[in-house]
């Protein structure tokens, strides 16, 4: 096709982090320059920017947490803490100049679909009119704070893990974190050892598998740096293995899961030697039904001398302290909510209107669905990175955005050359995709009978329900015949204004 022929579209991406990052990047080397980042903090990096809490690692192996085109030698713990990997995304934008384009301090309050093209409001009051929106908004960023009696009445210092409080110095003091997933794993087995008592209030037990962490020599580093070849080849090693067992686990595989579980159940026996405490700390659902929580560490802290698991329910929290049920008061300076995120948000609360009015809360009112994860009917030229049914247990997500960018340049590029006037899956293959989803489910971990933020509001599990290479297969080549190879007809909605007259 004649080279002048080709359009070429205007961008927004929304949130600089991981995935901000990567899509800059590969626009640009699709030759699509003009690229509008907004990001409503003041720096890059989503989920490991709001996140500093003491511990904060990705259990994720750091040379597979990485993108594929730049491998990171400087790599100091085969399990990255949360500043070096800020400190890796930081470098990626900077290499990339990636960092200079992104509009900081200005989120997107409205985004509106009309004459095929997308109208967006930002915090600050700007207007941008733009021929693509890609949400990049992650999964996992606002947090749930739990609807407890008296939350409101504490007279000490309380925050949630995603909003550390570093002004407060826990040395000597009487803390108590209500949760045990990933997240208080991680501070737990950290701040155990500073703090005077460390109440932990469980409400359900995990499963801990235990990898230990390792350093990285000098010398280990040396060896790969410049050396991308090398780099790529570690992190499909890891790769492989993180495949092989915890992601075949979890979606089906009998013999990964009977590997995996007996691991796990080993750990809890061998770790744990007091069999009341091992009793209290002794899930009764499958292994990886919730997140599977990567730790070597966290039961030596669980059995340290100032550490108390309570597992009473929690009745309401006074002004001292966490009152359980029976009344016993356990008294606190601080209080940690590692009470996890509200998954389902994505997005939102953004106000996202598509075609013909459509708001996104009246397109997900029956269930919170999308096509590929990535395309929700009604919403032309509009991508969701990461959306529902995308993780895939214990995988590296830069990995799923990577074949999810893939993808959706190659939608673009058909819309450039105008084998599709706008990008808009049809419903008829949304519902055929998570018809596709939901059969796959049986066979997973996750329907074994635990809550987690896996689950959606009917129960049903918002993962990736088959392997990684079906995944990748999946995500090869866009099917044209799942999307409107004419742009639908639109009815345009009355703007607020016109309706008010
Ligand atoms: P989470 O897994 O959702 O855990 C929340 C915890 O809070 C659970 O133990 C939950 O108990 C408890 N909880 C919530 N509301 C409560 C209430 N009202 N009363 C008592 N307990 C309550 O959250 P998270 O630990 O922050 O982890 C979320 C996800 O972040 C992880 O699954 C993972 O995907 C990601 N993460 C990853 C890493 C990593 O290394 N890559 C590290 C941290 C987090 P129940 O179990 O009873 O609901």
């Amino acid at each position: 096709m004649d080279n002048k022929a080709i359009k070429n579209p205007s961008v927004a991406v929304i949130g600089a982090g991981m995935t901000g990052i990567l899509l800059a990047i590969k626009l640009r080397e699709a030759g699509i320059n003009d690229i509008t980042i907004l990001e409503k903090a003041d720096k890059l990096g989503g989920t490991w920017r709001e996140n500093t809490y003491p511990g904060l690692a990705c259990d994720v192996p750091a040379h597979m947490y990485t993108y594929s085109f730049q491998g990171n030698p400087e790599w100091e713990h085969r399990f990255a803490h949360g500043d070096e990997i800020q400190a890796y995304f930081e470098k990626v934008a900077g290499d990339y100049n990636v960092t200079e384009q992104i509009r900081f301090n200005e989120a997107v309050d409205e985004s509106h679909y009309q004459d095929r093209q997308w109208h967006l409001v930002t915090s600050k009051g700007n207007k941008l009119v733009v021929d693509f929106v890609i949400a990049a908004t992650g999964i996992l960023h606002h947090p749930a704070y739990p609807d407890i009696d008296g939350i409101d009445s504490f007279k000490g210092d309380m925050w949630h893990t995603a909003r550390w409080n570093h002004d407060v110095d826990l040395a000597g003091k009487r803390v108590g974190i209500i949760g045990t997933g990933s997240t208080a794993a991680q501070i737990i087995s950290e701040i155990s050892d500073k703090v005077g008592q460390l109440t932990v209030f469980q409400r359900t037990p995990q499963w801990i598998f235990s990898i230990p962490d390792k350093e990285y020599t000098e010398d280990d580093k040396t060896r790969l740096r410049g050396n991308q070849k090398l780099m790529s080849k570690l992190s499909a090693r890891y790769a492989f293995v993180m495949r092989n067992t915890f992601t075949a686990a979890v979606t089906g595989n009998k013999l990964a899961h009977g590997i995996v579980s007996w691991m796990t159940k080993r750990n809890l026996r061998k770790s744990v030697r007091d069999p009341e405490l091992r009793a209290k700390l002794t899930p009764d659902y499958k292994v990886g039904c919730k997140r599977l929580i990567f730790s070597s560490t966290f039961y030596d802290a669980m059995q340290r001398d100032n550490v108390y698991l309570e597992t009473t329910g929690i009745d309401r929290i006074s002004e001292n302290g966490v009152v359980v049920q029976g009344g016993e008061e356990h008294e606190l300076d601080v209080l940690i909510l590692a009470t996890g995120f509200k998954p389902f948000n994505f997005m939102r609360p953004m106000d996202l209107t598509g075609r013909d009015g459509l708001s996104i809360d009246e397109a997900w009112s029956k269930k919170i669905q999308a096509y590929r994860s990535l395309c929700i009917p009604g919403f032309p030229n509009f991508f969701l990175m990461l959306g529902p049914n995308a993780p895939i247990g214990n995988y590296s997500v830069i990995a799923m955005s990577e074949v999810q960018t893939q993808y959706l340049l190659k939608l673009i590029d058909h819309w450039r050359q105008g084998t599709l006037e706008t990008v808009e899956a049809t419903e008829e293959a949304k519902v055929r995709y998570n018809e596709h989803i939901k059969a796959g489910m049986g066979k997973t971990v996750w329907v074994g009978g635990c809550q987690s933020w896996y689950l959606d509001a009917d129960g049903d599990p918002a993962l990736w329900p088959y392997s990684w290479d079906q995944w990748v297969k999946e995500l090869e080549e866009p099917d044209l015949d799942d999307f409107h190879r004419r742009a639908p007809a639109e009815v345009v909605p009355l703007q607020p204004a016109e309706k008010a007259a």
